[in-house]
């Protein structure tokens, strides 16, 4: 069963509305599917009809961002009730500040040479309440001085670069309890893209054990594929199950494709080990 438990749409910084996700998905060989969209679930009743359309396991999900030990961790929300009143404010709240942010952004990157980045980013955004620095990185491939995305995260969106704008985001204690709240499982998304310290991503394990946190991703797009072994150990190590998803935005901007990710090791618990 291949199950992909990590998607984005043009509901937050993916390029495909809701349905056409889907679709990809289902013609790569989904069987069961969460779109999880930044800070973000007004896509998921269009996911879940065209899901069902498909004859796909649709799965509602969300992706959380938090500020822990003053870096940006993703918390990914799967089985949630969409509809819950906590998680819908959190989520608003966590949404509120990025307007302000893309605007910040764009100025610090008109004195690195690139002007009128806000307007530039915004015609690739969707959804109003949610300008992503991946909206950005799009318009300066469009503009020519950079030759894709992720070329332009390294020169001017990362930590330390000119385009860098600091924020605060969720707790982790918020996106735990909020997901929690609304009936979900929390799962920490590609741990091995932060740039912790061993010391610093067990407490980050350890606190979100305490919170009531479940799962980790162990087999993502944004892993390399030694990193799948090494947090199958963490998983078990800490008694996480397992989580697995492409962490799909674009057809040709994918880290990996859907078809090329493969399953989860053999050793770990899958998070969806008792869903059907
Ligand atoms: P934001 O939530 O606005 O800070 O944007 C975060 C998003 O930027 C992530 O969800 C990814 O889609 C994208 N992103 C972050 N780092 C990179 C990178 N190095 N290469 C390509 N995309 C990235
Ligand atoms: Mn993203
Ligand atoms: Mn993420
Ligand atoms: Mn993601």
């Amino acid at each position: 069963m291949n199950v992909d438990l990590h998607c984005h749409s043009n509901v937050s910084d993916g390029v495909l509305p809701p349905a056409k996700v889907a679709m990809v998905a289902r013609q790569a060989g989904v069987d069961v599917w969460a779109l999880t969209d930044h800070d973000e679930v007004g896509g998921i009743p269009a996911a879940r009809a065209a899901a069902a359309e498909q004859g796909m396991r649709f799965v509602t999900g969300v992706e959380i961002s938090i500020t822990w030990a003053n870096e940006t961790v993703h918390i990914v929300g799967l089985q949630i009730d969409e509809n819950n009143a906590a998680l819908v404010q959190g989520l608003e709240a966590t949404r509120s500040g990025r307007d302000n942010r893309g605007r910040e952004i764009a100025a610090q990157l008109a004195k690195a040479g690139i002007p009128d980045a806000y307007e530039g980013a915004l015609k690739y955004v969707s959804n109003p309440n949610l300008m992503s620095r991946t909206h950005f990185a799009r318009y300066i491939v469009e503009i020519g001085a950079c030759r894709n995305t992720s070329e332009v995260f390294k020169k001017y969106l990362c930590e330390g670069k000119p385009g860098y704008v600091e924020h605060r985001w969720a707790t982790l204690e918020q996106s735990v309890q909020w997901i929690r709240g609304a009936g979900g499982i929390a799962v920490i998304a590609h741990p091995g893209r932060y740039k912790f310290s061993d010391t610093a991503q067990g407490a980050l394990f350890d606190q979100f054990k305490q919170l009531g946190g479940a799962a980790i991703e162990v087999v993502t797009g944004s892993h390399t594929p030694d990193q799948y072994p090494e947090y199958a150990r963490l998983a078990n190590g800490y008694g996480f199950l397992a989580s697995r998803g492409t962490d799909f935005h674009a057809p040709g901007e994918a880290r990996v494709d859907f078809k090329l990710l493969p399953p989860l090791p053999g050793n770990v618990t899958p998070v969806w080990h008792d869903w059907f």
